[in-house]
């Protein structure tokens, strides 16, 4: 009898395991199914840190972060730990080298610069980025300011107008396993609304006037930065946050000196 009991509850054991198999093998079959209906979504990857970089000059990321950009008042976290994580010096051309993580921007090429660590750093904290914001950047640039936003934001979208350097830049942000981060070539001016709208935008080229569709692709509660130029050819930083009924607000934060932004923008409106 007691045999009898026990194989009668061995049976009832295996009927519940195989039960629970097949429900979860059928769970899994819907999960897949349900990830198979949407053709047009992309598995966006964090970036991955694999890269030699990473490892190389971190002493003096953390002395330009100290020196330059917390004795400056830059207080998110997220941009501080960013700015410490991005190897600059991988961004900077070959001649640059020993002045990557100087207080002053550098050339790239092509009559172009990279930021100021600092401006770097003070333009995304302003973003007020998340994990899971999607960001416009225009102007990209050696790429660098892409990769600081890629460290915190879910998604990094970034239109450089010279071609050779958002060809270059691609490439380095590929190499350095920036999987997030996604370049291309042509005019800022017109945005990227097939990804549109946008958490977030960052402008790295100085304009006389805001590009309209850059306004469109902002989503309400989004924020913007970019510089403008006024008509005595002064420079600042305008940060503009459209609240969730679609207003917009502006303020001018701070002089700065950029390239300016060519193409489109450049035609009378
Ligand atoms: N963010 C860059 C700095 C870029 S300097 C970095 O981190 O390295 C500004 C860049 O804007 C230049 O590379 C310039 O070629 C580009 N630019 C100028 N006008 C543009 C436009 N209309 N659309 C896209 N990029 C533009």
């Amino acid at each position: 009898m007691n045999e009898r009991n026990r194989l009668f509850r061995f049976a009832f054991l295996l009927c519940i395991v195989v039960f629970m198999a097949i429900s979860m093998s059928e769970i899994g079959v819907i999960l897949a199914a349900e990830k198979k209906q949407d053709p047009n979504e992309i598995k966006v990857l964090p970036p991955d840190h694999n890269h030699p970089a990473f490892r190389e000059r971190i002493e003096e990321r953390a002395k330009m972060v100290e020196q330059q950009i917390q004795q400056r008042d830059v207080k998110d976290p997220n941009v501080l730990a960013a700015m410490r994580v991005v190897p600059r010096h991988a961004f900077v051309r070959a001649g640059g080298q020993r002045a990557a993580y100087a207080d002053w921007p550098l050339p790239i090429g092509h009559g172009q610069t990279i930021s100021q660590p600092y401006i770097v750093a003070f333009m995304t904290e302003a973003l007020k980025l998340d994990p899971n914001d999607k960001v416009l950047e225009i102007g990209t640039g050696s790429g660098y300011q892409a990769a600081v936003c890629a460290e915190i934001a879910k998604e990094v979208y970034t239109i450089e107008i010279v071609e050779p350097l958002a060809k270059s830049a691609a490439e380095k942000l590929k190499e350095l396993g920036y999987h997030n981060v996604f370049v291309r070539a042509g005019d800022g001016f017109f945005g990227w609304p097939k990804k549109a709208p946008f958490d977030a935008i960052i402008g790295t080229a100085a304009a006389g006037r805001i590009p309209q569709p850059l306004i469109d692709q902002l989503k309400p509660g989004g924020r913007m930065i970019l510089p403008v130029e006024g008509r005595l050819g002064f420079q600042y930083l305008v940060l503009i946050t459209k609240d969730e009924k679609g207003y917009l607000h502006k303020q001018n934060v701070m002089p700065v000196r950029f390239v300016p932004m060519t193409g489109e923008v450049e035609k009378t409106p």
